[in-house]
């Protein structure tokens, strides 16, 4: 089956070109799926009853199942976990902040990365998310809250860069114009640090923010947290991401999930600042979210505090993050790997 959700105008059109339709037809179908979200070819009056019958036999509009809804009693976060048409599931996450609606969405079923703090990384991949499943989050998020989502952040469960061109599709699907015409100002992609994906990223000439999960600032410090630093150094890591603000003149995050002990000690501030200085980003800091299959803890509050204040001290961009749904096990992974034990 054909998987029209994840395809571009472009590509929509030479499609119903090889069923014999005129162009224009491509744009009536890209608008039915892509702005006015229809999930059945039934309501597509503006096609001829035998189009939207050949449609229906061999293509599908992606359309995610919700499985489970938690609501924080906190902030209101709402954490989603959605069925796909394989009976795997990923979760999202809504989150409402003032300056709108931002949802956080997974781009791969489980992740290879292995960061040790990380749920979604336990079982390994499953495997890739199309674009149209990306995408679904948001439309599915949208259409059971009845609110606008106004920003999207792939920090959710996998690696998008493990997952490039799927990623890459979505960022340009979900931008379009002529279909949910998000800003792309408003969409962030966090990586683990893959070189080569964020060397091809700042070629697309995207205006979307990069985020750099850094978690560290010695190469032994981050060899020991994430296995990715194995494979590429700090340095070339960061070389990459000045390259990024180059060629986008965006400006990257800094990521940086703090662990007790580990990362955010006085030193680690210092070798952070050391870092960091002269650099044109910002840092943004969280205490590690405790997993169940993890034995890492969270620094405590007076700890994040002062780790903040020797960055800022410094002339170092920072922000503490808000935690949000921490009582919906809100970070990556979770919700999945919970529903699953439960399941089994
Ligand atoms: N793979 C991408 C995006 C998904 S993870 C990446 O590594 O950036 C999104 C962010 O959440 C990353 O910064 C990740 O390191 C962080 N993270 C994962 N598990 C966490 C946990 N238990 N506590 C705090 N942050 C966590």
């Amino acid at each position: 089956m054909i998987d029209l959700k994840s395809m571009s105008l472009p590509e929509m059109e030479e499609y119903l070109r090889q069923l014999g339709e005129p162009r224009f037809r491509a744009g009536q179908v890209f608008e039915w799926i892509q702005s006015r979200r229809a999930v059945s070819f039934d309501g597509m009056t503006n096609l001829s009853k035998g189009l939207r019958e050949k449609l229906g036999s061999e293509c599908y509009i992606e359309d995610l199942t919700i499985l489970t809804v938690q609501e924080s009693k906190i902030d209101g976060t709402r954490k989603y976990l959605f069925g796909l048409r394989d009976g795997n599931c990923v979760e999202s996450v809504f989150m409402r902040y003032h300056h709108g609606n931002s949802v956080c969405i997974s781009t791969q079923v489980g992740c290879r990365m292995g960061c040790r703090f990380c749920a979604s990384t336990v079982d390994g991949l499953e495997r890739n998310l199309t674009a149209g499943e990306m995408l679904d989050q948001v439309m599915r998020i949208e259409a059971d809250t009845g609110e606008r989502v106004s920003n999207v952040v792939l920090m959710g469960s996998g690696e998008p860069m493990d997952n490039y061109d799927n990623v890459l599709r979505f960022l340009k699907l979900i931008s379009d114009g002529k279909g949910m015409n998000l800003s792309q100002r408003n969409l962030t992609v966090s990586t683990c640090g893959i070189v080569p994906g964020i060397l091809k990223l700042a070629e697309e000439k995207l205006q979307i923010t990069l985020a750099l999960s850094l978690h560290a600032a010695d190469d032994e410090t981050r060899q020991q947290l994430m296995p990715v630093a194995k494979r590429y150094s700090i340095r070339e890591v960061l070389d990459a991401c000045s390259t990024y603000f180059e060629k986008t003149g965006r400006r990257v995050s800094y990521e940086y999930s703090l662990v007790a002990g580990v990362n955010d000690t006085e030193e680690e501030a210092a070798k952070l600042i050391r870092l960091l200085k002269g650099r044109k980003g910002h840092v943004n800091l969280i205490p590690v979210n405790p997993v169940v299959e993890r034995s890492f803890r969270e620094s405590a509050p007076a700890e994040v505090l002062r780790f903040k204040n020797q960055l800022e001290k410094n002339g170092i961009n920072v922000t503490i993050r808000r935690e949000m749904g921490r009582d919906i096990d809100g970070a990556c992974g979770q919700l999945r790997r919970r529903y699953r034990n439960r399941t089994e």
